[in-house]
């Protein structure tokens, strides 16, 4: 019924504990989830449980976050998303969030890094998996830069924009672009109203839910160590803003899911 559009299964509070977690996503009738890769060296982990795994699937990327790491080439992470069950390539994007003593300059490795995936992408016909946060500008900038170039090869730049916490008008020139936008355990929080307004403007035909597990637990969760089975709560709160009932916004939020990541059909 549900789906996670987004979590990371392999990260130390959640991948001792597999076995539990796959139980309790049978109990909450989440059917499905996608293990994120972040670095190129944690991709070997995240893919054996999406091929251990029936309804697990995964994608390979190195996250802007991600600093001292391996940096990836166009042939790296072309390579690991032909393989079985990897579906999308990221996560990737710009995160300006923790510039330190940093200048926006000095971030050009990030933008180099975010074009290197969007190729990436082009080249395997999968979707993006984006990251962005204070940096929405650069962002949509790059995408809109790439999905011409691409175009002139007669190649496409599809995919989501992740855990989104972006302004209607992000929202909205990510529609443009033919992205789809999921949303987190952040829409359930009080102070998020600005953000479910948001949700309100994106159509149902372009939402996907997500968990980002271990992190940003829905509420009555918030606080504690996120999982799958709580991408319910995501898609109740989607149900009162829309106004529609939990099994529309599962169904479509699950159909969405199966559009964006072609191949996925347990
Ligand atoms: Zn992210
Ligand atoms: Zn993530």
């Amino acid at each position: 019924m549900f789906t996670d559009s987004h979590c990371h299964l392999n990260f130390p509070e959640l991948k001792e504990n597999i076995p539990e977690i796959r139980q309790a996503m049978r109990e909450a009738q989440v059917t499905r989830a996608l293990c994120i890769c972040t670095t190129l060296e944690e991709f070997d982990d995240v893919h054996k449980l999406a091929t251990s795994h029936h309804n697990f699937w995964c994608t390979v990327g190195v996250h802007p976050d991600s600093e001292d790491v391996q940096e990836p080439c166009i042939e790296d992470l072309v390579r690991r998303a032909r393989l079985e069950k990897v579906v999308g390539i990221g996560e990737t994007g710009l995160d300006y969030y923790r510039l330190r003593e940093r200048t926006l300059a000095n971030m050009e490795w990030q933008r180099e890094r975010f074009r290197v995936h969007i190729r990436a992408a082009c080249l395997t016909g999968k979707p993006l998996v984006v990251h962005t946060r204070s940096a929405s500008n650069d962002t949509i900038a790059i995408l809109r830069e790439e999905s011409a170039n691409a175009a002139k090869q007669h190649g496409q730049v599809r995919g989501v924009f992740h855990c989104f916490t972006e302004t209607q008008a992000v929202a909205k020139a990510a529609l443009d672009l033919g992205f789809y936008i999921s949303f987190s355990g952040v829409i359930t929080f009080k102070n998020a109203g600005d953000i479910r307004e948001v949700a309100r403007f994106v159509p149902l035909d372009r939402l996907l839910i997500e968990t980002d597990s271990p992190y940003l637990a829905p509420m009555p969760y918030r606080g504690k160590t996120n999982s799958p089975s709580y991408v319910p709560f995501v898609a109740k709160q989607l149900a009162e803003i829309k106004q529609e009932s939990l099994e529309t916004i599962a169904k479509a939020t699950s159909q969405n899911f199966e559009r964006l990541f072609t191949g996925i059909n347990a």
